[in-house]
């Protein structure tokens, strides 16, 4: 329970979603809640979500008469889920051409969108672009190349070719993302296309044939040059980005000495409490989006300190 509560905290999950997954296989209600007064259309268009236009900007989620004309030509329609009061749908627009949805408002990237969002909100319209994404990227059978086409709800995709008739079905990518600690120091590092001031954990996608825990070492030893002992599992967090799921870790360093991969990282370091919050006060050292796993790691750790709250300083 400890570890759900953590993940809640982490934004891209819509919590307040039931995902109607008994209803996927329905097609007479799925077809019957595309017509209802009270289905809504999440709109992705070259992997980017339609905003409002001016100060405030939220998210435009259509109704069925508006979508009405776009449905015929959608890429893909995917049942995302219901809430009390409406059923959720992602609209995926083809992407080779213009939208005339433009005249709505402006498609943008979530990433530019997610700190002004409503939580609830910003995980609907990563859940929709995830699924559109993959749609998009899933036309063709891996197996024999023929065309695939869309099933349960969007869900899956199937083969055309009856003699293949492969089944396809969304995937995420795991990646580790782990705060290492030595004594009362951790251990943050920064890459180079980050703003400046940024650190952060150290994070890498799980390869084939890997464990969670292999990989977490394996990603320290090769950005940092440190050694692990004592994981732990700490929370989760969806990364739409484009369909990563990090898996956070908190773990204890068995050496000290860092040598950098300079290929990832620009600089790692071991940080005390102290600097972190010197850093922050002074503005010279600057942490990860609040909205982020890498955040709630630092932040779990630096706030068993007992020199106050993370979230608080520099605010
Ligand atoms: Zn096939």
């Amino acid at each position: 329970m400890e570890h759900y509560t953590r993940s809640t905290l982490n934004y891209f999950t819509p919590r307040a979603l039931d995902r109607a997954v008994d209803k996927r296989e329905d097609d007479a209600w799925f077809a019957a809640h595309l017509q209802d007064a009270n289905a809504r259309f999440v709109p992705v268009w070259r992997e980017k979500n339609l905003y409002t236009t001016g100060d405030a900007p939220k998210p435009v989620f259509l109704s069925p008469t508006d979508a009405d004309a776009f449905i015929a030509t959608a890429e893909s329609i995917v049942l995302l889920g219901q809430d009390e009061n409406k059923t959720y749908f992602a609209i995926g627009l083809p992407a080779e051409r213009d939208t005339p949805l433009v005249g709505m408002g402006k498609f943008r990237n979530l990433r530019w969108a997610a700190v002004l969002l409503e939580e609830q909100e910003c995980a609907l319209l990563a859940y929709a672009k995830s699924m559109a994404l993959w749609h998009q990227r899933h036309r063709f059978c891996g197996a024999c190349g023929s065309p695939t086409e869309s099933i349960s709800g969007g869900h899956a995709r199937v083969c055309t070719d009856a003699g293949c008739g492969q089944t396809n079905f969304p995937q995420m990518s795991p990646a580790i993302i782990v705060l290492v600690t030595l004594g009362d120091r951790c251990l943050l590092g920064r890459k180079p296309e980050w703003p400046q001031g940024v650190y952060s954990t150290l994070a890498g996608f799980v390869e084939p044939a890997e464990s969670l825990e292999a990989a977490l070492a394996r990603e320290v030893r090769e950005e940092a040059g440190i050694e692990v002992k004592s994981i732990r599992y700490f929370a989760s967090q969806p990364w739409p980005f484009p369909n990563s799921l990090m898996l956070g870790f908190m773990a204890q360093a068995a050496s000290e000495e860092i040598r950098i991969d300079q290929d990832e990282l620009e600089d790692a370091r071991w940080f005390t409490r102290e600097e972190i919050r010197e850093g922050l006060a002074q503005g010279t050292f600057r942490l990860p989006l609040k909205l982020s796993i890498s955040f709630h790691l630092i932040e779990n750790w630096f706030d068993a300190g007992g020199m106050g709250s993370l979230r608080k300083i520099g605010d």
